[in-house]
């Protein structure tokens, strides 16, 4: 029954920044999410720090991507990972 909300979750396994150094989540579908932090719409502060960035590795996030049905980003993702590190 919960199926299709259970595969709209995937869980962050990583990240990196942006051209304009926004934290951009990267999601175990290859998808990416942006952890732009503009309370009160969006309150994602940790994503500004490392260490809560560490601590929200594994978490499940909500991937509108997936629920949209759009392709994975993952070569997008992979080729500014490497500019990040
Ligand atoms: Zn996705």
């Amino acid at each position: 029954m919960s199926t299709l909300v259970t595969n709209m979750h995937h869980a962050i396994t990583g990240y990196f920044q942006d051209n304009a150094k926004h934290w951009v989540a990267r999601l175990d579908c290859g998808h990416n999410q942006p952890l732009i932090h503009n309370p009160p719409m969006s309150n994602n502060a940790w994503a500004l720090t490392e260490m809560g960035r560490d601590d929200k590795i594994g978490v499940m996030l909500v991937c509108t991507k997936c629920i949209a049905g759009m392709s994975p980003d993952r070569q997008f993702s992979s080729m500014l990972a490497k500019e990040a590190a």
